[in-house]
């Protein structure tokens, strides 16, 4: 309970501000935010940066972008910029500029360890997010849909720190789910729960793991009604089946696909270890994965990369950032720990053999013309943490094969087309949302240093990443 109390403290301290009367003006933020505000000048002038605008377009150097109110007033090269008398100035030089991520799998829950709850991350998951430069989330499946509402509408009004967010329902799921999952029994059922919570405010559906087919129609053919998306984590039903259905998004690419397990009986979930063997086995360059990428691309069904989570199953990759385990808390720390050296210590792990194969998948699917997305999808064992696991992506796209710029694209663009908002967020241009991330670095020639995040800009606000993430060591797991 005690975690709600700076949300009433913020709620009384915004009440007595004054309202602003110019409508074009920002809400005015609580102390709680303000207090990791670097810059808020009506007028900023970042010049002399390098763009990364978020289309896949190579990087342009010597630049001047120009925020007003809230949104891109200009960006060109530094010659031709016209910089409004009063703007404040940011000196961009060895710096880049880039539209803010839009994080698709980016859930306010951390799992850690074998425990079989995932824990509410209302304090600083939002705060990570943000300082990592995720400007927009959608969380992909809910523990807790009212809470997620509640933090959406604090965040909207200025209370509380955090990105944008499109609030997903409770999963959908179905017989042996999940402790924090609902779990609708019937079609009917079903169909009541989507347009219960699109009334309250719900904007997507996650189908999870061991939902029916029948269910899984239920749901899209009740969302899309709503002109609500699903998204599928998948495993009881095929890809296949989820495309006839209608489904918009897949979640994790291929390692979740049963297509192709043996024997696979409609509406059963196969056993982990028979599935990872069919993995194992699994030619990415056959034939049937050749036909079931086409299929999801002239489906129109897009793919939300996970390749973060994958990693810290991995025995034979990182050792994790020391940033990341400075963030948990002590018990989260010695959760994370311990199945981590249960993980090193098994020789038979598959995992890192599986990334390299999901790599490959996520290739063939943009190639054949797939819209892939991306997020953190907070998970696992623990070691996908908000914000670093978003950056971290970046890094394992590049490492897949795509030009930072591309990566960038999935990781920005790609996410808003998916959202519908393509118009207003995802790219640097002129009009759109100032949410953009300015970086200390380039990462167009070493994708790493997005982790080098200086600030964070969401709606024309300038954002102190370093002194975020220094605010939230220790409170992963925690709050
Ligand atoms: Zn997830």
């Amino acid at each position: 309970m005690f975690r709600y109390l700076p949300y009433v403290a913020g709620a009384l301290l915004f009440c007595a501000t004054p309202a602003l009367a110019d409508s074009d003006a920002p809400a005015p933020l609580a102390p709680a935010v303000q207090s990791f505000v670097r810059y808020s000048a009506p007028v900023i002038a970042i010049k002399h940066v390098r763009v990364i605008d978020g289309t896949g377009a190579a990087a342009r150097e010597s630049q001047t972008l120009v925020i007003k109110a809230g949104r891109i007033a200009s960006v060109g090269p530094d010659a031709a910029a016209a910089v409004p008398a009063g703007a404040a100035a940011i000196d961009g030089t060895g710096r880049t500029i880039m539209p803010g991520l839009v994080g698709m799998h980016d859930h306010l829950f951390y799992l850690v360890g074998d425990q079989p709850v995932g824990h509410a991350m209302y304090v600083s998951f939002p705060r990570m997010y943000l300082a990592g430069g995720v400007t927009t989330i959608r969380t992909a499946g809910s523990m807790e849909p009212y809470a997620d509402l509640n933090l959406k509408r604090a965040i909207d009004d200025g209370r509380v720190p955090g990105p944008h967010i499109d609030v997903s329902g409770p999963y959908i799921s179905g017989p042996r789910s999940r402790l924090y999952m609902d779990i609708p029994r019937t079609p009917r059922e079903v169909t009541e729960a989507v347009n219960y919570y699109a009334d309250i405010g719900v904007t997507s559906f996650k189908a999870y793991a061991f939902v029916t087919k029948a269910s899984l129609a239920a749901l899209i053919t009740a969302a899309h009604k709503r002109g609500i998306k699903v998204a599928g984590h998948l495993c009881s039903v095929t890809f296949h089946d989820a495309i006839s259905l209608g489904i918009d998004s897949l979640e994790h690419g291929i390692e979740v696909a049963t297509d192709f397990d043996a024997g696979k009986q409609p509406d059963i979930c196969p056993a982990g270890k028979e599935h990872s063997e069919t993995l194992r086995r699994l030619d990415i360059e056959s034939e049937p994965v050749r036909r079931l990428i086409e299929e999801l691309v002239s489906h129109h069904v897009a793919n939300a990369s996970t390749l973060a989570v994958y990693e810290t199953g991995a025995p034979d990759r990182f050792p994790p950032q020391q940033r990341m385990l400075d963030s948990l808390d002590a018990q989260a720390r010695l959760d994370y720990l311990a199945t981590r050296n249960e993980i090193l210590a098994d020789k038979n792990n598959p995992s890192g053999e599986l990334l390299k194969k999901e790599m490959r998948f996520e290739r063939y699917f943009v190639k054949a013309g797939g819209l892939l997305m991306a997020g953190a999808d907070p998970t696992g064992y623990g070691g996908s943490v908000a914000g670093f696991a978003d950056q971290r992506n970046l890094e394992l796209l590049v490492e897949a094969g795509f030009s930072p710029e591309q990566a960038i694209k999935i990781a920005t663009a790609n996410g808003a087309q998916f959202e519908g908002k393509l118009a207003s967020i995802g790219t640097i241009a002129t009009g759109k949302n100032a949410d953009l991330v300015l970086i200390d670095g380039n990462p167009a020639a070493n994708i790493a240093d997005v982790e080098k995040v200086d600030t964070v800009f969401k709606d024309g606000i300038g954002y102190d990443s370093a002194k975020i993430f220094k605010a939230m060591e220790g409170q992963v797991g925690r709050q």
